[in-house]
C-alpha cells in the first residue's frame, strides 16, 4: 500500500491460494476485508487464523449470492470500495487437462460459470455502490493462459481467462467516468493448489523458460493487487499487469 486510507473490501476465493494471500495483505494493510468462498471448512480456518476478516461462504456463480448474501454483509459494513474477483477453477483429470475437442458441454459450461460469469455478476454487483461513494478499485484475476494459450489448464481456462480481459476494458470504459477503476492481473504459474506439485514436463519446460528462475507465489501477486487498489494507481484503468517471472513478454 502507498497510503492508508482504509477501505471496504471483498476478496472472492479467499480461502486459499492467491485469494487467501491477498485478503491476508489487505487486512494487514487495514482494510475490512470480506473473504467470500464456496469452500466453507477452509474460509473457517482461514478467518480462526485472521481475526480481522469477516468469512461468508458463497458461489460466485449465484446470481442470488450477490443479492442476498453480499447485501445482509454490506448492511452490516458499508458499501464495498474494493473487489477482488479471485475465485477461479481449472478442472482437471488425473491431473491432467481434458483436451478441446473431447471435452463435455457440462465441463465447459461450469468453467464459464465460475471464471467469467462470476465476474461479471460480482461487479454488477457492487458497481451502484462504488459510484455513489464516487471511488472504487476492482482487480479481475486473468492468468498468462488468457494472454496466450492454454498449456496445462483446458480450452475452458484458456476462454474465461481472455474473456476476463475483455470484459475488464469494457468495465473500465463504463465506470472510469464515476471514479472507480477497473484493471486485470494475470499470474504465471503461482504456487497453490490449483498448480499441483510443479514437477509436469510442462511446468519443467515454463520454469526453463522463466527468465527469474522461480515459480511465482501468491505474496507476487497481492503486491501487484495493493499497487491497483491504492489510491496512486487512479489512472491506471483497463491495465493488465503480467507478473510472470518473464515467462511471457508481450
Ligand atoms: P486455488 O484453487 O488454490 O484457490 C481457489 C479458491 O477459489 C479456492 O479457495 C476455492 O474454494 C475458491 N472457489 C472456487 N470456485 C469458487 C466459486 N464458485 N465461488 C467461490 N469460491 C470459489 O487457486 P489459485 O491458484 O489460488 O487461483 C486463484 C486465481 O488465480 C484463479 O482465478 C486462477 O485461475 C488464477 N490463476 C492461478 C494461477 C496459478 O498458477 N495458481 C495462474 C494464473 C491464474
Amino acid at each position: 500500500m502507498t497510503e492508508t486510507t482504509v477501505r471496504t473490501a471483498l476478496v472472492t476465493g479467499a480461502a486459499n491460494g492467491i485469494g487467501r494471500g491477498i485478503a491476508i495483505s489487505l487486512a494487514a494493510a487495514g482494510h475490512q476485508v470480506i473473504a467470500v468462498d464456496a469452500d466453507r471448512a477452509a474460509l473457517d480456518m482461514l478467518c480462526a487464523d485472521q481475526g480481522k476478516l469477516i468469512g461468508l461462504v458463497g458461489n460466485v456463480a449465484d446470481e442470488e449470492f450477490w443479492s442476498s448474501g453480499l447485501g445482509a454483509v454490506t448492511e452490516r459494513v458499508g458499501a464495498i470500495e474494493i473487489l477482488i474477483n479471485n475465485a477461479g477453477i481449472s478442472p482437471k483429470r488425473d491431473g491432467r487437462k481434458v483436451m478441446g475437442a473431447a471435452m463435455e458441454l457440462a465441463e465447459w459450461q461450469k468453467v464459464l460459470d465460475v471464471n467469467l460469469t462470476g465476474v461479471f455478476l460480482g461487479i454488477r454487483a457492487v458497481a451502484d455502490g462504488m459510484s455513489q461513494g464516487g471511488w472504487g478499485r476492482i482487480v479481475n484475476m486473468s492468468s498468462m493462459a488468457g494472454r496466450t494459450r492454454a498449456r496445462v489448464a483446458g480450452v475452458h481456462y484458456g476462454a474465461t481467462k481472455a474473456g476476463v480481459l475483455g470484459l475488464t476494458r469494457t468495465f473500465a470504459g463504463e465506470l472510469g467516468p464515476r471514479g472507480i477503476t477497473v484493471n486485470a492481473v494475470a499470474p504465471g504459474r503461482i504456487q497453490t493448489a490449483m498448480m499441483g506439485d510443479g514437477n509436469s514436463a510442462t511446468d519443467i519446460a515454463m520454469l526453463t523458460d522463466t527468465p527469474t528462475g522461480r515459480f511465482g507465489t501468491p505474496m507476487d501477486i497481492s503486491a501487484a493487487v495493493a499497487f491497483l487498489v491504492s489510491d496512486s494507481a487512479g489512472f491506471v484503468n483497463g491495465a493488465t499487469i503480467d507478473v510472470n517471472g518473464g515467462a511471457l513478454m508481450i
